[in-house]
C-alpha cells in the first residue's frame, strides 16, 4: 500500500464544529478535501473480519457502517497455526451462511505485526501465527478479494468514517485492551510506512528501566499499560485494577500520545479498547493532565484524547473501512 497524491474535490464541510468539545483546529484544515481514505465508494457491504488475541471476530458491515452480522470466538491460545485459522473458518463460513446479502470485499485488521503490506502477519499475541500468510489462505476461503491491515489503523480508519474522529483531517487512533497499538491519520490519509506497520505507539518507551516487553525492548507503553502487564503486575485481572493502577495506566498512554502529538502536529486522539474503555474517568483524566504536562508548545497545546466513538462495533467497522479504502483506490486509478 503506497501513498496517494490523490483526493477528490468534495468538500469536507465544517470540520472545526465536527469535532466535539471545544476541540481547536487550524483555518486551513477547513479547505482539505475529502481524502480517499473516508470518500464514498460503490462497495456494498463487506465481510469484515477482527483478529485479536483473546478474540476474533467476524461480521457483515453495510455501506454506512451498519454491522448486519456478527459472530466471535476466543482465539485458540494454540501454537498450531491451522487450529487458529481453523476456529476463523468456522466463524466466516457461519457469517456467509446467516447473510442474504453478497459482500463485495472482505477487510481485516489483525493484531501487529506484519510483513509486505499485510501477506504475511505475526501478531504478537497469537503465537501460533508467525509469517501466516493470512490474505492467501481467507482469499481462497471466501473467493474475495482480501485487504490485511493492523486492527489499530482499521480502527483509525473506522473512527474517521463513523466514529469520534469523522471530520478531522489528523489524529491518532488507539487500541488499549489485551496489548496496545495504533494508527496515526495525518493530513487527511492513514500512515502506512514501509512495511504497513506504522503506529505502533504500543512500543515508544514509557518507562525507560521499565518492564521487558515481547518486542525484546523494555518499559513499552505495552509492557507498563496494556491489559496483560497490568495483570502481570497487579497479579489479578486488569478489570479489577484499583483507581490507582487505572491512574497510571492513564497516565502513562498520555505520555505516548503526547510524544505523538509533539512529533506529528496532531490534536486528537481517539482510544478504544477494553482495558481504557473500562477503566473510564480514572483513565482518561490522568491522560489528559499528562498530555497537558508534557505538550508546552503552542501546536501541541490543545491536544485532547478522548473514547472512542464506536463501540463494540470499532473492530469490524475498522476491519470493513480497510476494505472500503482499497476499493476507493482502485476507483481512483490506483496510488
Ligand atoms: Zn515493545
Amino acid at each position: 500500500m503506497g501513498v496517494s497524491t490523490e483526493t477528490t474535490d468534495l468538500p469536507v464541510g465544517d470540520v472545526g464544529p465536527v469535532v466535539p468539545d471545544g476541540l481547536l483546529t487550524r483555518d486551513t484544515v477547513a479547505t482539505v478535501p475529502v481524502p480517499t481514505e473516508f470518500r464514498p465508494s460503490s462497495a456494498a457491504a463487506v465481510l469484515a473480519v477482527d483478529i485479536g488475541g483473546t478474540k476474533m471476530e467476524v461480521g457483515l458491515v453495510d455501506d454506512d457502517g451498519t454491522v448486519l452480522e456478527r459472530a466471535r470466538a476466543a482465539t485458540p491460545g494454540s501454537d498450531d497455526p491451522e487450529q487458529v485459522f481453523d476456529a476463523l473458518r468456522e466463524l466466516v463460513t457461519e457469517v456467509l451462511d446467516r447473510s442474504t446479502t453478497s459482500p463485495s470485499a472482505c477487510g481485516v485488521g489483525c493484531g501487529g505485526p506484519m510483513e509486505a503490506g499485510g501477506t504475511t502477519v505475526s501478531p504478537l499475541n497469537i503465537s501460533g501465527w508467525r509469517r501466516f500468510p493470512l490474505l492467501d489462505r481467507l482469499q481462497a476461503l471466501t473467493g474475495l478479494d482480501v485487504v490485511v491491515d493492523n486492527d489499530a489503523k482499521a480502527l483509525a480508519l473506522g473512527e474517521g468514517w463513523r466514529g469520534a474522529a469523522q471530520g478531522c483531517t489528523d489524529y491518532l487512533a488507539m487500541v488499549v485492551s489485551t496489548g496496545v497499538g495504533g494508527g496515526v491519520v495525518l493530513d487527511g490519509r492513514l500512515l502506512d510506512g514501509s512495511g504497513g506497520n506504522a503506529g505502533h505507539i504500543g512500543h515508544l518507551v514509557v518507562e525507560p528501566d521499565g518492564r521487558p516487553c515481547m518486542c525484546g525492548g523494555r518499559g513499552c507503553l505495552e509492557a507498563e499499560a496494556s491489559g496483560t502487564a497490568i495483570a502481570a503486575i497487579t497479579g489479578r485481572p486488569s478489570a479489577e485494577a484499583d483507581a490507582a493502577m487505572r491512574r497510571r495506566c492513564g497516565t502513562l498512554v498520555g505520555r505516548a500520545v503526547a510524544s505523538v502529538a509533539n512529533l506529528l502536529d496532531l490534536q486528537l486522539a481517539v482510544v478504544a479498547g477494553s482495558v481504557a474503555l473500562g477503566f473510564g474517568d480514572d483513565f482518561f483524566d490522568a491522560a489528559q493532565m499528562e498530555i497537558g504536562m508534557r505538550c508546552g508548545l503552542d501546536f501541541a497545546r490543545p491536544t485532547r484524547i478522548r473514547p472512542g466513538g464506536l463501540g463494540i462495533d470499532g473492530p469490524l467497522v475498522g476491519a470493513a473501512a480497510v476494505a472500503r479504502r482499497q476499493i476507493a483506490v482502485r476507483e481512483d486509478g490506483g496510488r
